[in-house]
């Protein structure tokens, strides 16, 4: 592929071409769990696929806790988490990161998109935005743009990306999966997402891309659930100048229903298991073997569509 000229946008950056990737023979990968909830069995296939792609070849696996969901995020299941994944027996190299020390760094990218003219406030509430779509996104309902141009005041609103603007500026990009190849990146599917929350100081697209760069994560492992969120990080990446990684999307443990697996609808959780004297690392194996309990099965999920 020929490479294009240097972009404006990162400047001193290597010369970059769509995908950007820089070979990396020892990925480094992480898992990045929020603790809104305890660990379940579909956590614990893709803390194993993380920790053994980077184990196998000789690489480094990280450990994220994604705390800064306020209003979901639950202080006391971190301990949970930790003592889930040593059960589990899989081993992150150095100090677990946390998303809620790091809020002075995403308000700073928020600034820097703001300089660029790319985020614009919105006070559209969930219930504004469901009845002004038109069409849908792979979130939902998709924002139409109501606030972009307008006046709007910005104390406590929320700051979207003017998501044309930034697809123009950042020109034609790819990304590239271990599994499905490389992809022509499509942001403008997502419209004018939300980056700086009301209620967070940064949205979950935001600051995963931010970290990933920071902690040098070169093959970001996750489930298939979140292959389209993928395109708006990679979007991200061109427009603060970031590095770029690879990225392992792999199927999810689903229920006969075809359903990703989910607590609320009665698995017992990994501490569960724990507490009632189950074998952490046999059960490790297992689910390394494709061995899965009764009702469960590897899957894409209903919501993939990659
Ligand atoms: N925190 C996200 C979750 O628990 C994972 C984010 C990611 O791997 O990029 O689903």
């Amino acid at each position: 592929m020929a490479p294009l000229a240097p972009s404006r946008l990162a400047p001193g950056g290597n010369p970059q071409d769509k995908r950007g990737v820089t070979e990396t023979p020892r990925p480094v990968t992480r898992f990045a769990p929020s603790p809104n909830g305890p660990l379940h069995l579909g956590h614990a296939y893709a803390a194993i696929v993380a920790h053994d792609l980077a184990r196998d070849r000789g690489g480094r696996f990280l450990l994220r806790i994604e705390d800064i969901d306020g209003t979901r995020s639950r202080a006391e299941l971190v301990p949970e988490i930790l003592a889930d994944l040593e059960w589990l027996g899989l081993e992150w190299d150095g100090a677990p990161v946390f998303q809620s020390a790091r809020l002075d760094r995403y308000a700073a990218a928020g600034e820097r998109l703001k300089a660029l003219g790319l985020l614009y406030p919105c006070r559209c509430t969930r219930a504004d935005v469901l009845a002004a779509a038109r069409d849908s996104g792979p979130d939902g309902p998709l924002y139409p743009g109501t606030c972009r141009g307008r006046d709007v005041d910005p104390a406590g609103a929320a700051w979207r990306l003017d998501m044309g603007r930034a697809a123009a500026l950042a020109g034609p990009l790819e990304w590239e999966d271990e599994l499905a190849g490389v992809v022509t990146a499509r942001p403008e599917r997502f419209g004018d997402v939300v980056l700086l929350r009301k209620e967070a100081p940064a949205s979950y697209h935001l600051a995963a891309t931010l970290d990933d760069a920071d902690d040098a994560v070169t093959l970001v492992t996750r489930g298939r659930d979140l292959y389209q969120a993928t395109h708006v990080h990679r979007l991200l990446q061109a427009l603060l100048g970031l590095p770029v990684p690879r990225w392992h999307h792999h199927d999810l443990l689903v229920e006969g229903d075809g359903r990703k697996l989910a607590k609320r609808r009665g698995s017992p959780s990994l501490a569960d298991r724990r507490r009632a004297g189950e074998d952490g690392r046999a059960l490790a194996g297992a689910l390394r073997a494709h061995r899965f309990p009764a009702g469960i099965s590897l899957g894409a999920g209903l919501e993939d569509v990659p």
